[in-house]
């Protein structure tokens, strides 16, 4: 083997590509910047910040999106930790949660669930483990705000069975809760570890480690947490899951910690143990079969296409996730979807905080490319002429959807243009209603900022002024039948027929009893959360 190719592969084995999923304020943040702080990526906790200014109104959005450079290095941040060369994806949540957020998920490898300790498993979390479950990839637990008195550990674990259906295997265990949580026991090391002053989190913190029946640990544990301990373990040896890698890696079982991530307690053994049982870079399925990240053949799929807001540069930023191959800067590749060749000229890479010109690159990363408007989402690229195709990134469930017209009729070019600009760079789904002009268009969006994002965008990048009626709609669902007629198709009242941008029926419903009555009624029809685009 030459070195060239033992240099390659071991840069793609080093890789860890992960998402980072939960609820708003279970901590994401916090551990995010924990992790960076461990790679030696930033010296003091804290300096994440400008990722903290991100939950606001849509204001603050257009002042950041103008600004640029903050949202998009926030897209992906690379560092290295301990020899791994660690790609961690953002998945905005709060008011941009958008279809960015679940299209993330298709671009990682695997994702770090972070649930706070006192809340359980909430809403955006269970949205966005399921798109995880979907796709197999393993899903690592994270309990955190352990600092504070939550629920019990036992009940957790229950908890993430019964809502989101996965087991849990715990790595560590919690020794005490909240004022009294001293640390951890380690059951794969079989050792106590105790947490020392961090320092408030600003530094990584002590430990203190031994054996569980070291004396030691009843002195400074006290007799009551240390018996305690000593019971939960034996519980947790006869009757939980035992540890088992593969159920691991396709996420039928999850690793669970629990920690910290204020206090740093707990951050670095579970950063270390989810490093070693993840994966690198896995194959993936196309339209020539599984490819090998480690082929020689470069390529990679279009994840997230953002547009620059600055009115003098329309040019737009495709996020490409690399699959196979090496990437060096120049190369010209095949635009498959439109059988074209193009040249990368100047990707960028997301370094900690800032954006550099990469010249090369590895299956796991992510790097963006100039986008003249060329690009749509889950487009692959590839270097040889074999027509590698990557499985499309599905389109996802919007929940909130608004009727909308151009203010004024003149304009209507424009505000067609605008549409479907917006809908190829995935901010927003469009919808007609059969049998009725363009006029009237129906906008479905994952969050409801994005309808605040579409008519500032749609007036300031197209000069067109909408007007926007909400509907009550909450729920869609994607037609799967034989013949499907619409006026055949028994439908509840608060139901309205729609098509989509490839003219499938779609299903628009007010609420989950609807849905219901409507697939009773029409039982040879299978209706879809999830579609794919032609
Ligand atoms: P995100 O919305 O998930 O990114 O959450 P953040 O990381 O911004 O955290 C939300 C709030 O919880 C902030 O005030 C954090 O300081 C706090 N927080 C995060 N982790 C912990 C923890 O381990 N313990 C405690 N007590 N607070 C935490």
């Amino acid at each position: 083997m030459s070195e060239q190719t033992t240099s390659f592969i071991n840069e793609v084995n080093r890789r860890r590509t992960f998402a980072i999923i939960s609820h708003p304020d279970a901590g994401k943040t916090t551990l995010t910047e924990k992790f960076l702080l461990y790679g030696g990526a930033i010296r003091l906790a804290g300096s994440v910040k400008s990722r903290r200014s991100q939950k606001h109104a849509v204001s603050d959005w257009m002042e950041i999106e103008k600004q640029r450079g903050i949202s998009v290095t926030s897209s992906v941040l690379q560092f290295d930790y301990s020899g791994y060369c660690i790609n961690i994806l953002d998945t905005p949540g709060h008011q941009d949660f958008s279809e960015d957020t679940y299209r993330t998920l298709m671009a990682a490898d695997s994702a770090v669930m972070v649930i706070d300790c006192a809340k359980g498993v909430e809403d955006q979390t269970k949205k966005l483990f399921h798109v995880c479950k979907m796709r197999g990839i393993p899903i690592f637990t994270f309990i955190n705000k352990m600092d504070r008195m939550g629920k019990d550990p036992f009940e957790l674990m229950e908890e993430v069975e019964s809502v989101l259906g996965i087991r849990s295997y715990p790595v560590n265990w919690p020794i005490g809760a909240g004022r009294d949580f001293k640390g951890v026991y380690n059951r794969q090391k079989k050792q106590i570890e105790l947490f020392k002053d961090s320092n408030h989190g600003q530094s990584q913190g002590n430990v203190i480690s031994g054996d569980i029946n070291d004396p030691k640990f009843n002195e400074l544990l006290g007799e009551t947490l240390h018996s305690q301990l000593l019971s939960d373990i034996e519980l947790l040896d006869m009757a939980g899951d035992e540890f088992d890698m593969e159920k691991i890696l396709s996420g039928e079982l999850t690793p669970t910690f629990f920690g910290s991530a204020l206090t740093n307690f707990g951050v670095e053994p579970f950063l270390e143990s989810f490093l070693e049982m993840t994966t690198p870079p896995t194959p993936r399925q196309s339209s020539n079969g599984l490819i090998d990240p480690k082929t020689d053949n470069f390529t990679g799929f279009i994840f997230k296409i953002q547009a620059n807001m600055d009115p003098t540069h329309r040019d737009r930023i495709a996020f490409l996730r690399i699959c196979s191959g090496k990437f060096e800067k120049g190369m010209s590749v095949n635009h498959v979807q439109v059988n074209k060749k193009v040249r990368l000229a100047q990707p960028q890479q997301f370094m900690a905080q800032d954006r550099v010109i990469v010249d090369e690159a590895y299956p796991g990363d992510i790097i963006g490319i100039h986008d003249p408007g060329i690009f749509r989402i889950g487009d692959t690229l590839c270097a040889d002429n074999s027509k590698t195709k990557y499985e499309g990134i599905p389109l996802f469930a919007p929940e909130h959807f608004a009727k909308i017209f151009a203010k004024n009729s003149l304009k209507r070019k424009q505000f067609q243009k605008g549409i479907t600009q917006l809908a190829e760079e995935g901010s927003i789904q469009v919808f007609k209603r059969p049998n009725i002009g363009i006029e009237e268009l129906i906008v479905g969006v994952v969050g409801s900022l994005q309808f605040e994002v579409l008519e500032y965008r749609l007036k300031n990048e197209y000069g067109v002024d909408v007007i926007m009626e909400r509907t009550p709609y909450r729920y869609i669902r994607w037609v799967e039948m034989e013949g499907f007629n619409p006026s055949k198709f028994s439908i509840t009242m608060d139901t309205m027929i729609v098509e989509d941008e490839d003219s499938h029926p779609v299903l628009l419903f007010q609420n989950e009893w609807s849905i219901n009555m409507v697939k009773e009624r029409n039982e040879t029809a299978v209706l879809k959360e999830i579609s794919f685009r032609k």
